[in-house]
This record gives structure tokens, sequence and C-alpha cells, in this order.
């Protein structure tokens, strides 16, 4: 049986491309190949990760003059490669200014990372209230390389109400926990980046979209496999790229179109998510803890009301227990910052969060 994943991330993929995924898992398009077996330079797989990359630029709007990549390494590794080929010193030069948004973990993370190669400036944080909020007027100095946002905070559940204002700075945002979930305006970013297993497809994929005048100004030491120039020239194919991981991501676009695309998707994440925070709103015993002008459509924590620490503990453990029980599983909120978090992607239907809140509502009379 099938249960409702609430999985901040890998997370729930669509059964429809699961199961299509199964059916040509050792004949894919009458090749006689599993789509893992293929040479990435074969004329089997050419067309594989070609359609995932039109269905992409489509489904985005990405405009002509952006690069679309599928790398590796994770979100993780663009924290790096953001800075290493944006503002890091040349052989005898000076490290760029760059500036970041301290909105949580993850934001914090590539804020640390990339201070390792640039100069980097923190202009805005919302640390002082536990990253409940983003902060209000952010906004980037005209001599920064960059700006540097998590569009949406996974791990605390906000999401950013407005862009900050950069002028002709760049905006370079991770939007893993985001990406296709609601429209985004490319055309006001430099650099879009995403790990693949939040919303697109499998961990081991990552996507990213950079406009071509960004390219071609890695530090000279960076190594090949860390520069865009090298990737974007190659078609993503310098080395071998995560072959498997492309071909699901396209399964699961195809299915992102027929559902009507993103903004019929987001239409569907805003009425899911706004049938849950109306709940918690409503609930006596549960709560969240971000500002309400700040939740994220796609990963919404909540708390118990209860103040006493260890009654708090106690229904935290024991609701992950009783609803994993009930088919609801990852429910725990992450291990940094405790409480509970529903993560309800794309894939996750509406009758899952409705499921949830029934299972929430049984669950209060036992309190
Ligand atoms: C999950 C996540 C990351 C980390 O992604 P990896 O692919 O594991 O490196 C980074 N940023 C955000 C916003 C995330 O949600």
């Amino acid at each position: 049986m099938r249960v409702y994943n609430f999985s901040p991330g890998p997370s729930v993929l669509p059964l429809k491309v699961l199961e299509k995924a199964a059916a040509e898992m050792t004949d894919a398009n009458g090749t006689g190949q599993s789509v893992m077996e293929m040479s990435h330079r074969s004329g089997d797989f050419k067309p594989i990760i070609e359609k995932t990359e039109a269905l992409l630029r489509e489904l985005m709007g990405i405009p002509a003059n952006y690069k679309v990549l599928f790398l590796q390494g994770g979100a993780s590794l663009q924290f790096s490669m953001v800075p290493i080929n944006l503002a890091a010193a040349d052989i005898d030069g000076q490290k760029k200014k760059v500036s970041y948004m301290d909105t949580g973990v993850w934001a914090g993370k590539a804020a640390d990372e990339a201070a390792k190669y640039a100069d980097v400036i923190v202009r805005a944080s919302s640390k002082d209230k536990a990253y409940s909020y983003i902060p209000a007027n952010a906004q980037a100095d005209s001599g920064d390389a960059y700006c540097h946002i998590t569009l949406n905070n996974t791990i605390v559940g906000t999401k950013w109400p407005y862009l900050p204002k950069t002028g002709s700075v760049p905006l370079v945002a991770d939007i893993s926990s985001c990406i296709v979930s609601e429209p985004l305006d490319v055309s006001k970013f430099g650099i879009l980046y995403a790990g693949a297993q939040k919303n697109l497809g499998p961990a081991g994929t990552t996507v990213v979209i950079i406009r071509e005048d960004l390219i071609g100004h890695a530090a000279p030491w960076a190594p090949a496999l860390l520069r865009y120039d090298i990737h974007a020239s190659e078609g993503s194919m310098y080395n071998t790229p995560p072959c498997y991981g492309i071909y699901i991501i396209g399964l699961v676009l195809d299915w992102l179109k027929a559902q009507g695309g993103v903004p019929e998707m987001a239409k569907i994440n805003t009425q899911k998510a706004a049938l849950f925070y109306s709940y918690l709103e409503s609930s006596k015993n549960f709560l969240s803890p971000v500002e309400k002008s700040c939740r994220s459509l796609m990963n919404i924590t909540f708390v118990p009301r209860e103040k006493n620490p260890d009654k708090v503990k106690d229904i935290e453990k024991r609701f992950v227990k009783e609803a994993a029980a009930a088919g609801l599983v990852n429910l725990a909120g992450h291990r940094l910052v405790g409480g509970m978090r529903a993560s309800i992607y794309n894939a996750m239907p509406i009758d899952g969060v409705k499921a949830l809140i029934a299972f929430m509502e049984k669950f209060e009379k036992t309190l």
C-alpha cells in the first residue's frame, strides 16, 4: 500500500511517473535497454535529455538567453559553484563583495560556503526570531557581484513574499524546494538552482538555470567540474550526467504539463496550503510558528500550543509515531528545529492533506 509521504526530500513522486518508469525499466522506447544502461552520448539518450530541457523551458518560461544545466552535487555544491564562478579572486586579484540574505539553515550554509571564496556581506537576517519571517526591504549594494536568496526555506517553512531590490546586481536564488510549484519570472534572476529531490525527481540531479552573460567568469583555479562555462559548452555532458535522474525529471514534467502546467499546479498548491493553514489557525492544540505573510506553500511547519517543554516533546513524539501508523509518514520537523513539518510538494494530492487534517482532528481529542 502507498502511504502519504510528507518527506521534505527526497520526497513523494507522482504514482503515474513511477509506474511509467517501472514499465520502461528494462526496455525504454523500444531500445531494448533501460535508460540506466544507455550511453549518455548515444542517439537513444539524446532525445531524453533534450525533451527534459525543452519541457523545463516551456513549463518555467525560461528565456532563450538562459542555459539549463543538469549537474550533480546537489544544491549544496551550488553553494560553492556560485561564488567560484561569479566572485572568487583571480590569481592576483581581489575577492568580490556579495550579498547574502540570512533566512534559515540553508541560506546560512550557502553564505558560510561562499565566505571561503568571496567577501560575504549579510544584508538582512531573520535570525533574531528563529527565522520565522522574511526581513522587509532587503536589498543589495550596487557594487555586489551578486545577491543570494533562498526563495523557499524548507526547514522553517517560509517563502519570500517579494524579491529584494537588486538593481543591476544579478539575483541568485536557491529554489530547491519551490521549483515549478508556482509561476516564477525567470528573467528577474541571474541564476536559479535546485536539487531535484524536492519537486522534480530523484536525488542526484541538480538543475541550474543561468543567464548567459554570467557564464565565463570562473576563477582560473576552478576545477573543471565546478565551471559553468565548461558544463554549458558541453551541454551538461563534459562528463557523464545523471542520466536516469534526467529521464525521471522528464517524466515528472510530462505529468506536470498534463496537470495544466505551473499555473494550474500553483492553484492546487495554494488550495492545499490554505486548507492546512486554516486548519492550524482553528486548532486548539497546534499552530504555525511562521509569520502569515511569509508562509511557505510547500513546507508547512507546526508546533504544539502547549508550553511545557516535556509535554511538547511527548506530544511531538507520539504524533509522528501515530501518524506513521495511520499511513502519514515523515512528519517530524528538521532535526535542527524540532516540531513537525508537512511537506506538500506538487506530487502530494489534496487528499493527502485532507487525510492529515482528519488524523490531526482525531489526535487532538487525545490531548
Ligand atoms: C534540500 C535543500 C538543500 C540541500 O540540497 P542537497 O541537494 O542535499 O545539497 C539546499 N537548499 C534548500 C532550499 C533545500 O531545500
